[in-house]
């Protein structure tokens, strides 16, 4: 029996997850055809099902999208090689790049341009690394841990640069290790892990000494939500990754525990979760509020007022959105009603 049930915000949908998945709903709504994604819009099992049942397809590759199809690029970020191969058989490519990933592939073109050889900490398999790399292959080299950079014979002229979705204990090692190796190392002013993956962190690293148990919600290819399991393992406490309510029928939870939700998974599956287990005692923890908004892509947002301004020439009111749920809303409607509204 559980006694207490510890509900920690922030968890779930940050920024970047709740633009790309609006971004595509609006791709879905404007255009009645087969929309195509490069990569999963987001990390989350529940949502890629969600938008497969409603006509998008995920692609790997652009040579699986047809001539003068829709493409929406994914939240992780796109290679621009990548990028112009889509554009050049799609009729119309919208990138949802979350705007943080966005300011690594600035910070790594910067680097590059000065013949600054880069050392990029992240995930060798990981969609953001791989599109993070496409930036300057020549110049980056990807490393996962202290030994990758003990590895490099890369001269003296370093910078540092990350996935951001690392757990703090990921990277912090292997920057003050490449700190200490290479002199005069550059790096951002601001480190590159983002502000919805260190709130996270925070928070559960806060409520952990009155826990025995953490659940962490989300899918198993979301790097924020492995970074929270592997960040409270670390610190001797038993954590557990779940998908949905179903992962939980074999575990043997008890005493007091703390339930959070990584970047990308909905909140839905949290209190499904929190049903099951029935907890005596529910206690919210609330370490801060979040109110990180993150425009639509610009492309897009051009896009549906053109289409909005013509259909209200034609008076079409019928297919014309609504005011309350235009574009210009935009920051007072949520990606969960835009998940329910599919
Ligand atoms: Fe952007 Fe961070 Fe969310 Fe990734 S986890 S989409 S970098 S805000």
């Amino acid at each position: 029996m559980v006694n207490k049930l510890y509900l920690v915000t922030p968890r779930g949908f940050c920024a970047g997850v709740e633009m790309a998945i609006k971004a595509l709903h609006w791709l879905l709504k404007i255009y009645d055809e087969t929309i195509y994604c490069y990569h999963e819009i987001v990390h989350n099992k529940w949502i890629v099902k969600e938008f497969e049942k409603n006509n998008v397809v995920f692609v790997e590759d652009p040579k699986e999208i047809p001539e003068g199809a829709i493409v929406m690029l994914s939240a992780h970020g796109t290679a621009p090689e990548i990028e112009l191969q889509f554009n050049n058989i799609s009729s119309l490519t919208i990138n949802s790049v979350c705007p943080l990933v966005t300011k690594v592939h600035h910070e790594a073109k910067k680097f590059s341009n000065e013949n600054t050889q880069i050392i990029y900490v992240g995930h060798k398999n990981h969609d953001e690394a791989k599109g993070a790399i496409g930036v300057s292959p020549e110049n980056m080299h990807l490393v996962e841990s202290i030994e990758d950079v003990k590895a490099l014979e890369i001269g003296n002229d370093v910078a540092l640069l990350a996935q951001t979705t690392l757990a703090l204990s990921e990277w912090e090692p292997i920057m003050k290790f490449s700190q200490e190796r290479f002199n005069g190392l550059k790096m951002p002013r601001k480190s590159d892990l983002c502000y919805a993956t260190t709130n996270r962190q925070e928070a559960i690293l806060e409520i952990l000494p009155e826990v025995n148990t953490v659940l962490v919600v989300g899918s198993e290819n979301s790097s924020n939500t492995k970074a929270l399991v592997s960040m409270v393992n670390n610190q001797g406490v038993e954590a557990y990754r779940v998908d949905n309510v179903n992962d939980i029928e074999n575990l043997n939870l008890s005493g007091n525990i703390a339930i959070t939700a990584g970047a990308s998974a909905p909140d839905h599956l949290v209190y499904e979760i929190i049903d099951k287990i029935d907890p005596i005692n529910l206690e919210q923890f609330r370490l801060k509020e979040e109110d990180e908004y993150f425009p639509l892509p610009q492309q897009l947002r051009s896009n549906i007022k053109n289409i909005s301004d013509f259909l209200s020439i034609l008076n079409i009111s019928e297919t014309n959105p609504k005011p309350e749920n235009g574009i210009n809303n935009d920051k007072k409607w949520t990606a969960t009603e835009a998940l329910n509204s599919l």
